[in-house]
């Protein structure tokens, strides 16, 4: 087992709680949401404005910063913190759940998984190993274990108990490899588990148990947000948290909507990340306290109003929603970038208040007033 020294819960709400987690670039505050960061950039965000927004990790995605730059690249900046000038912590995903989105174009073997690189067709062959060599080299503050990701469906067909539990055991197997290859790398970051098995609770206890017995510095839960009914992801949520122990950071995978992530911290979850608020913002969907606003809508033409009463980011402070909507009616890639300043703001803004919330013992109180305000829709 790894000491786990650094990670401290300094208050707590009911189950939720205040926490700091100290990494080699930093000490977070959590619960804390990641932006992510795929390809060693946070769309349309320059770093001084994540920053000031209050990001204090990012996510990077090893299968992408593989195939392009490629390794020796990072190697000659000596880690991706310098080649993307990001001095604070960085969390790797493995590689996995982007290697089995290319479904059919990838096979699985015990060893790990071929796939034709999308971007020059070239064959490429991940393992775990492989996928921690590259985490290593990326210098990650927080690398993520090889894993298959169980999906909920292929095609109409649901998931079964055995297909989940033949995944969740062969994804425990690549976990100790990759908890074998860490060590034999001498990596000083951090190496989260990451626990799955589908819709199905007795091979997720199956698996935190497996994961516990390899000894992780932190857990996350994967394999939610994959297209299921709603009402599974906060079911499984509030199944799995209280069986990871609570002196271990807990990190929802690629959850979700601001609803999602409240409600999974009142289940004790520390820490999130999702493409929605830099996704969505691209698109035109903005995250405000009341409500979610489609800046397309033609009833913003003329709206004189700031984009959200009670936002202080800076496209909130200086400009009309009259402005971005002709922004993104016009596909200005300012658009992109002031929404995504929000959106991101938002989010940080969130996640500051919830902290807050805790420490003063009204995250109770705190959650039944945002939830009320996000659903009225002004
Ligand atoms: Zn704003």
């Amino acid at each position: 087992m790894i000491n786990n020294l650094n990670f401290e819960i300094i208050s707590k709400d009911g189950i939720a709680r205040n926490g700091l987690l100290h990494l080699n670039h930093g000490t977070i505050k959590t619960p804390a949401f990641m932006p992510v960061g795929t390809g060693g950039c946070v769309k349309a965000i320059l770093k001084r404005d994540l920053e000031e927004n209050g990001a204090q990790i990012i996510l990077g995605n090893t299968l992408h910063l593989w195939m392009r730059p490629g390794m020796d690249i990072i190697q000659s900046h000596k880690g991706l913190h310098n080649f993307i000038q990001w001095q604070k912590p960085i969390l790797t995903d493995s590689g996995g759940f982007q290697v089995f989105s290319l479904k059919e174009l990838c096979k699985i073997t015990e060893e790990g998984v071929k796939f034709a690189s999308p971007i020059n067709g070239s064959k490429l062959f991940l393992t775990p190993e492989k996928s921690i060599q590259i985490q290593s080299i990326l210098n990650s503050d927080i690398v993520m274990i090889f894993d298959e990701c169980t999906p909920y469906q292929i095609g109409s067909h649901i998931i079964t108990m055995e297909e989940a539990c033949d995944s969740m055991k062969l994804s425990l197997r690549w976990s100790k490899r990759s908890m074998d290859e860490f060590k034999r790398q001498e990596n000083k970051n951090f190496i989260f588990g990451i626990v799955q098995g589908g819709f199905y609770e007795n091979l997720r206890e199956e698996s935190i148990n497996g994961l516990l017995d390899i000894g992780f510095n932190g857990y996350a839960i994967g394999g939610l947000s994959v297209g299921e009914p709603k009402e599974y992801l906060h079911q499984i949520l509030e199944f799995i948290s209280p069986k990871i122990p609570d002196n271990f950071p807990k990190y929802l995978m690629g959850v979700g909507t601001p609803e999602d992530i409240v409600n999974a911290v009142y289940n004790g979850v520390d820490m999130f990340d999702c493409v929605m608020p830099t996704r969505n913002a691209r698109n035109g969907w903005l995250f405000t306290r009341y409500g979610n606003i489609k800046i397309k809508n033609s009833k913003y033409k003329n709206d004189l109003n700031n984009l959200d009463p009670t936002c202080d980011c800076y496209t909130c402070i200086n400009f009309t929603r009259s402005y971005l909507h002709h922004l993104q009616i016009t596909k200005e890639i300012n658009a992109s970038m002031l929404n995504t300043i929000h959106n991101l703001h938002f989010y940080l803004n969130m996640m500051n208040e919830i902290r807050e919330s805790i420490h003063e013992r009204k995250f109770d109180i705190w959650k039944k007033n945002f939830l009320e305000d996000r659903s009225s829709n002004i």
